[in-house]
């Protein structure tokens, strides 16, 4: 048997024509995807306004979900973190952050992730698998329904961050596809400004980005001033060392709209990369390439067994103020659900939580 199509996956007119080679008017793609998409709905049984002859036959060859959630936890600080399995049994882990202006869900673009980063606990799992275009976009259904119930429109809008596990730049086709499908204003409607892609630094995949039409927003992570630092926190490093890197994101710069920054991330290691000297380093380094942006500092997110603590606060204020000094726009994160395992480098399929947690029953396939 043919494997089924998940329709998540499928942009309007994709639908329109696979209902098509079924025989069926144009019309009831449109209304599968407004059901898929806009409505969320998540099994054939649910789509009522379809005719019960072809939920039957769809769902012989297609799938309405695929991903199950088998835990959920919710953080002190408000942030829920989903822990989901594929079809084929792999973990996908997506976060939902709620805030005053407007909630960010950080979704996952693989299971597990090929590269080797030493402060981030997802490297351990490995590479599992590339997740699919609807395996993306189901990841943001689900924290929506979840947060908001079946359906209901996000009172303050959406934000979206590829942050979770993977490195969504070896798996830009399946994303790109995905975000597309999130904006149609008839589904979803999450458009790609509305989206950050954080990437390690795969440099090809930076210029292909670049030249992305309505492209997502671009953030580095950077975690280190030095070539000799970042390969061994980085080890992609030593495939596309610093200067291919900021060479690759000054042409990406030439894309920025006006007021856009690229970001780049720099998580904070206790007395790894924190000293006054490497902070003015980082500001050298990216004054020297005069790149339209901003540092984001993240202190660690400590997690057994990575052999790394985070910077004090003090230290993290006092090397902002040295980026700032020198004229680089700096922000410091603040960590969000750091109990439930959640928050930046900590997701690698943990059951578990710290403390001050609430666990929730599973959801289910059909949240
Ligand atoms: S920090 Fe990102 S790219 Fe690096 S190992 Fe973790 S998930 Fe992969």
């Amino acid at each position: 048997m043919d494997k089924p199509v998940e329709l998540t996956g499928l942009s309007q007119p994709e639908l329109v024509t696979f209902v098509e080679t079924l025989g069926e008017p144009a019309y009831r793609g449109r209304q599968l995807f407004a059901a898929l998409q806009h409505r969320r709905l998540r099994s054939f049984d649910e789509i009522t306004d379809l005719p019960k002859e072809l939920r039957i036959r769809l769902s012989e060859i297609a799938r309405a979900s695929t991903l199950k959630v088998e835990s959920q936890y919710t953080s002190s600080d408000g942030t829920r973190r989903y822990l989901m399995k594929t079809h084929d049994g792999l973990p996908v882990e997506t976060v939902f952050i709620p805030e005053e202006r407007r909630d960010t869900i950080c979704f996952s673009s693989q299971s597990g992730c090929p590269l080797q980063c030493t402060f981030c606990l997802t490297a351990q799992l490995g590479l599992l698998r590339s997740l699919t275009a609807g395996e993306i976009v189901e990841q943001i259904m689900i924290a929506l329904n979840d947060a908001y119930g079946i359906g209901v429109k996000p009172p303050k809008g959406t934000n979206l961050v590829a942050m979770g596990a993977g490195e969504p730049l070896l798996n830009l086709d399946s994303l790109l596809k995905a975000l597309r499908v999130m904006a149609d204003p008839q589904g979803l409607h999450i458009v790609p400004n509305r989206v950050t892609v954080s990437t390690a630094g795969v440099v090809p995949r930076i210029l292909d980005l670049a030249n992305t039409s309505d492209r997502p927003h671009l953030a580095i992570s950077l975690a280190a001033p030095t070539d000799e630092l970042r390969d061994v926190l980085m080890p992609i490093n030593k495939r596309w060392p610093l200067e291919d890197l900021l060479g690759a994101c000054k042409a990406f710069e030439k894309t920025l709209k006006p007021g856009e920054r690229l970001t780049f991330e720099y998580v904070m290691l206790d007395g790894v990369n924190d000293s006054d000297e490497q902070a003015r380093q980082l500001a050298n380094l990216l004054n020297r390439h005069g790149i339209r942006s901003k540092v984001n500092l993240i202190p660690h997110n400590p997690a057994d067994p990575l052999p790394y603590q985070p910077s004090s606060p003090d230290r993290v204020e006092r090397f902002k103020n040295i980026l700032e000094s020198k004229g680089v726009h700096t922000y410091v994160r603040r960590p969000r659900g750091r109990d439930i395992f959640a928050a930046c480098g900590q997701l690698a399929a943990r059951q578990g939580t710290l403390n001050n947690l609430t666990e929730l029953t599973s959801i289910g396939a059909n949240n």
